[in-house]
């Protein structure tokens, strides 16, 4: 596992923790000389986890689009800042470049990001690991919406158990190393489906 693509929100959250969840997030993948992949801003917790990766001597790549580099504001210190010309595009890239997906605190853009990573590994799209850090409980009622759409015949529990959960950074980077990705879909579909 040499990259790790984090999807976290464009805010910085009401709690001091989360803030520090992402900080300590960064510091961990950069001391695991892992590559960090984010979505190239510096606004809210996007910005806290590649400063403190950077900071701890990291390397990051930043994806943004270009209808959002004025918005999000393009982090200007990056290893590296692909401007690209769509949301689509972007996430291709972020997944194509990454080994491993975290989702940390969020909100709208968090959540579609990381169901569709999720979503992709359901269909076969990639076979690579994905993991919440469940921060304060941030993601308990998620997970408790899951698990009941489980219960309901909606969700496969194999799809449900593709996704790992922590709230410790490093406890969830070795969840990620261990986890079994040899899954295969029923249905395998190309990338770009
Ligand atoms: P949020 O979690 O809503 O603060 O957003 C986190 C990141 O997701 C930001 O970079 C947003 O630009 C991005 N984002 C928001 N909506 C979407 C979307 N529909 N597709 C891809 N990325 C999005």
């Amino acid at each position: 596992m040499n990259s790790v693509c984090v999807f976290t929100g464009s805010s910085n959250g009401s709690k001091v923790i989360y803030r520090e969840a992402a900080q300590s997030l960064g510091r961990e993948a950069a001391q695991r000389n892992m590559t960090l992949v984010y979505g190239g801003a510096t606004v809210g917790l996007m910005g806290a986890v590649a400063d403190a990766a950077l900071d701890a001597g990291g390397s990051v790549i930043g994806i943004l689009p270009e209808a959002l580099a004025e918005l999000e504001i393009a982090h200007t210190r990056l290893s590296e800042l692909r401007i690209v010309d769509s949301m689509h595009t972007r996430k291709m890239a972020m997944a194509e470049a990454s080994d491993a997906f975290i989702a940390l605190p969020g909100g709208l853009g968090t959540l579609e990001e990381i169901f569709e990573v999720w979503t992709w590994t359901q269909l076969g799209v990639h076979a690579k690991p994905l993991g919440f850090l469940n921060v304060g409980g941030y993601y308990d009622s998620l997970f408790t919406f899951l698990d009941q759409a489980v219960q309901s015949g909606f969700i496969r529990p194999a799809h449900r158990e593709l996704a790992q959960s922590h709230t410790d950074p490093s406890a969830l980077l070795d969840l990620l190393k261990a986890a079994d990705v040899s899954y295969k879909p029923k249905l395998a579909v190309s990338p770009g489906y």
